[in-house]
């Protein structure tokens, strides 16, 4: 028997746990642990007189011990008193000690130290300082100690060795042309040199927001490398075919639109109109839409799938759930069916026959328009002729089934034309960086008659009350959303408190109908309940799964919202865009259980506050930075770690005019830029 040429299993070259927790962190090339900075750094390199301490300092003392005592009130600890020539007094104080602690830290040693000054009850002390042993002429550190993100199982000295033997190593040489660099920027070197070993007379202000010129290199060299590879894809592109469809008068579009039970928004016929462009061009499109809640943007992915149908090539609609899919595919039938078009229907859950029927109309072309979940990607699936990918809440595919279907599309001669929607609004600054390489269409309106949504923020005791408005409401021929948290560590803890709360209400609300919606739940079941709730007859939907709860339901007009100290701001906004999709007035009920943390209060504010989605989206920028609007593009793709997007636009603008021109001159160093930046990661930004 043959076995394949593997690495001679060598347990010397077992990776230790410190290596291990390295990798994690993504320092694996020197480079990668040359561009690791500093956080923060602790000033080791003066000494100042313990007489000249005050409470609250970050110092360094020398001197002599005078006594040490293993004292054992209030408990056991060890208790050392210095002094210096200035003639004062510190008391050092360890909790935790070892014999080695003591054998240091003994009557008459000489001892450096330093810790934060506290004024205790006998005077000035530190609790565990850092100390050690020295000589009356042991030399001071010549720069500031630099202090690293790290983790756990990493230590703060391993760390700090492996780093500056990276900065040794690593090569560090100018990629950038000097031109392209802007002015007043020390060399990468430099500044890489400068900021894991400043030294003590630089500001530290200046390091601590990162305002310093170094700082301002890195970051730019950082953004930069952002950029390129936004550009980059979005000029592979570029270079890519893709069908370009005829729009002819009286098309299916136009029948379409004559169709509709309403007239289109302003904003609706501006987007339709810009993608209407890109659908004419034979290039890709590669476009987000964006809206909020409510504002209409499947009619406009319709209207996009009726440009491509018509000029004979087939779309695909993907959602990222099937409740939402289904959803699609009712509203898109009673559209399109009396025009004509064939659709199909895919999802994980359609197996067997009915699923071979469906497959063999997509690859014949006879179904035109194919709404499903990613099932629509998956391997067997063979379009006849695809020239439309619409992608519904884009942010909600991960990664990998976005590559998954690049990889799958590229392998059409044709690419197809792609359409990314999304009710979650990027603020401007990430528009520019992390979706540089997107063209942006926006709704910026809600279709007319819609009644504000009126929110309400109250703690848990107010409960009962909160089921009584829902008896009121229930009343008046009303329908309701109650949404339990998800609980991520335990899907049966969710599933008892939502039995729970439906029970209750089932108890409060005789002889009507409440139903109960989880994500345990076979689709079947799922769909069945949901229908029951689109058609009215079900009054209340208790449902636990936030993700299930994406539907349109315009007589829906109380939402509850249990827990909502637990979702995100921008998941709150999203479920309650699922009221207020009629003319009545609605209510979203935001009911919490205390005591809130700081980031729980400025969330459930901000949603009383305002229904403006991008207002919403810039608060949570300020709430959580950037991560929430990456959605699947932060995992595994590198987040910016030094540019801060609050305060570095105009270093956002710089960098994109730079890569510009890095990309048409100097394509090499570009490449290289990319390389040493990003390593094997680029690739997740681009899908
Ligand atoms: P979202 O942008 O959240 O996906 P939908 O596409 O589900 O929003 O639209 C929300 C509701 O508004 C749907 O019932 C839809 O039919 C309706 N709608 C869309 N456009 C208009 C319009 N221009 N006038 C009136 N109602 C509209
Ligand atoms: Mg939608």
């Amino acid at each position: 028997m043959s076995l394949p040429a593997a690495e001679p299993e060598n347990p010397k070259r077992e990776k230790s746990a410190p290596q291990r927790a390295m990798e994690k962190l993504g320092l694996v090339r020197d480079i990668d642990l040359a561009l690791h900075l500093p956080y923060r750094y602790e000033d080791e390199t003066r000494i100042v007189s313990i007489a000249s301490l005050r409470d609250g300092d970050n110092a360094q003392v020398e001197g002599t011990v005078r006594d040490a005592q293993v004292q054992f009130r209030p408990r056991r600890q060890l208790v050392v008193r210095m002094d210096d020539v200035s003639g004062g007094l510190l008391v050092l104080r360890f909790i935790n000690f070892y014999p080695s602690h003591q054998k240091t830290l003994a009557a008459g040693h000489r001892v450096r130290v330093r810790g934060e000054v506290r004024g205790g009850f006998f005077g000035l002390e530190m609790v565990h300082p850092t100390f050690k042993a020295v000589e009356e002429d042991t030399p001071l550190a010549t720069a500031l100690t630099p202090v690293y993100p790290t983790s756990a199982a990493l230590p703060q000295a391993y760390l700090r060795k492996a780093v500056a033997s990276g900065v040794q190593r690593a090569d560090l040489a100018d990629f950038i042309p000097a031109e392209l660099v802007p002015k007043g920027m020390t060399s990468l070197r430099e500044s890489l040199r400068f900021l894991h070993h400043p030294t003590p007379d630089v500001s530290l202000a200046e390091l601590e927001d990162k305002s310093h010129p170094a700082w301002q290199r890195l970051k730019f060299e950082e953004l930069l490398a952002q950029q390129l590879s936004q550009l980059q894809s979005r000029r592979e592109r570029d270079l890519q075919r893709a069908p370009a469809f005829e729009i002819k008068a009286g098309g299916l579009q136009e029948k379409l639109l004559a169709a509709l039970p309403f007239a289109l928004t302003p904003a609706q016929r501006r987007v339709v109109e810009e993608i209407a462009g890109d659908l004419q061009k034979d290039v890709p499109m590669h476009r987000l839409l964006q809206g909020d809640v409510g504002s209409g943007k499947t009619v406009v992915a319709a209207l996009s799938a009726a440009i491509a149908i018509e000029a004979g090539w087939q779309c695909a609609l993907m959602a990222p759930t099937e409740i939402l899919a289904e959803q699609h595919f009712r509203k898109l039938i009673g559209w399109l069916t009396p025009l004509g078009v064939g659709l199909a229907w895919l999802t994980g859950s359609r197996k067997g026959k009915a699923r071979k029927e469906m497959l063999a109309k997509v690859a014949s072309g006879e179904a035109k328009l194919i709404v499903g979940t990613h099932a629509v990607i998956q391997d067997e699936v063979a379009f006849a002729r695809l020239g439309l990918a619409v992608i519904d809440e884009q942010h909600r595919f991960g990664v990998q089934q976005r590559l998954t279907l690049r990889h799958k599309l590229a392998a059409q001669s044709l690419e197809p034309h792609m359409l990314m929607m999304s009710a979650t609004p990027i603020p401007r600054t990430l528009a520019m960086t992390l979706f540089a390489d997107l063209d942006i269409s926006t709704i910026d309106e809600l279709p007319p008659g819609r009644t504000p949504i009126v929110t309400k923020v109250f703690g848990d005791s107010k409960r009962d009350a909160v089921i009584e408005r829902i008896r009121d409401e229930v009343e008046q021929g009303r329908q309701v959303y109650w949404v339990c948290p998800l609980i991520e560590e335990s899907e049966k803890l969710d599933l008892q408190n939502a039995t729970a709360t439906h029970q209750q209400l089932c108890e409060a609300l005789p002889g009507r109908v409440v139903g109960l919606l989880h994500g345990r739940m076979p689709a079947a079941e799922k769909a069945a309940v949901m229908s029951l709730f689109s058609s009215g007859e079900m009054a209340v939907l208790v449902s636990t799964t936030v993700i299930e709860v994406g539907v349109d339901v315009p007589n829906a007009s109380l939402m509850v919202i249990e827990h909502a100290e637990r979702f995100g701001l921008s998941q709150l906004h999203q479920l309650r865009g699922r009221v207020g999709r009629g003319s009545v007035a609605s209510v979203c009920v935001l009911l919490y259980t205390g005591p809130l943390s700081d980031t729980g209060k400025s969330r459930l504010k901000a949603m009383a506050e305002t229904t403006d989605g991008f207002e919403i989206a810039r608060r949570d920028l300020d709430i959580r930075g950037p991560g929430e609007f990456l959605g699947a593009r932060q995992s595994g793709a590198p987040l910016l770690r030094f540019a801060d997007l609050a305060t570095d636009e105009h270093l956002v603008k710089t960098a994109r005019i730079a890569a510009e021109r890095l990309l048409d001159r100097f394509p090499q160093a570009a490449e290289k830029h990319i390389q040493r930046w990003l390593g094997g990661r680029s690739e997740y930004l681009k899908a």
